[in-house]
């Protein structure tokens, strides 16, 4: 289970403090897959950040199933989010000098829970669940931005996190592809992850328990 209370976040930039997250408080149940929509600006990824443990909050608490995240130094929040967390990001970050293969076992490289010789079998088993078996050897610059996206998801699952996270996932895809993701996320809720994602489109008649809406840093959730 997934808890914010009262959750604060302001940034100190150039231009002035931006209150990006006010007064938060959210409840994600074990297995729920919750999709957060608001425009450009309204919060989104800062949440996310926050939720993944990328970002900290200014005040407020966070526990994420039984884990109280503030009161972790940098270390034990980087090891907890590489256990728990797999985050899929806008712009795919994958690594252009790995394959798809690679891209997914350095994943587990940097985590290490998974043993290394069973690390490039998994990694395989992930691609084929993503329908990408036989991509497997590709670079990023040999696949399309669909194929890239569901690597990204593949490696999100490299660890076996309880939690996936993705950020506008299909932000950048045709929506026809876009639809192959959602169809894949569904696969993922379906195995019991707990879902978080973020988009700007207007999905809220697809099929997630919560939707929420954010506006200026503020949520307005209810369960579907
Ligand atoms: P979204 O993902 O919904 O587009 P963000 O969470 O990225 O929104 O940003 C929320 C607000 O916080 C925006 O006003 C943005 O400009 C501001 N913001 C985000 N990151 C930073 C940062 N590192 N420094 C200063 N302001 C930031
Ligand atoms: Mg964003």
């Amino acid at each position: 289970m997934i808890q914010l209370k009262n959750i604060n976040k302001i940034y100190d930039g150039l231009a002035g403090k931006v209150h990006a997250l006010k007064d938060i408080t959210l409840t994600i149940e074990a297995g729920e897959s919750v999709v957060v929509i608001g425009k450009s600006g309204s919060g989104k990824s800062t949440l996310l950040n926050v939720l993944s443990g990328i970002d900290r909050p200014e005040s407020g608490e966070l526990t994420i199933n039984g884990q109280n995240l503030i009161a972790l130094n940098e270390s034990q929040l980087a090891k907890w989010r590489g256990k728990n967390v797999g985050v899929v990001f806008q712009f795919y970050q994958l690594l252009p000098t790995l394959s798809a293969l690679d891209n997914i076992v350095f994943a587990m490289g940097l985590v290490n829970c998974i043993p290394p010789k069973e690390r490039k079998q998994r990694a395989i088993g992930l691609l084929q669940e993503v329908e990408l078996g036989e991509k497997a050897h590709k670079f990023p610059n040999e696949l399309s931005g669909g194929e890239i996206q569901r690597v990204a998801i593949a490696r999100a699952l490299a660890n076996d996190p309880p939690i996936v996270i993705a950020d506008e996932p299909t932000g950048n895809l045709d929506s026809k592809t876009g639809e192959q993701i959602y169809a894949l996320f569904q696969r993922l809720k379906a195995q019991g992850k707990n879902l978080i994602i973020v988009t700007h489109e207007d999905i809220s008649k697809r099929d997630f328990d919560q939707v929420i809406t954010i506006q200026d840093g503020t949520l307005n959730n209810f369960k579907a």
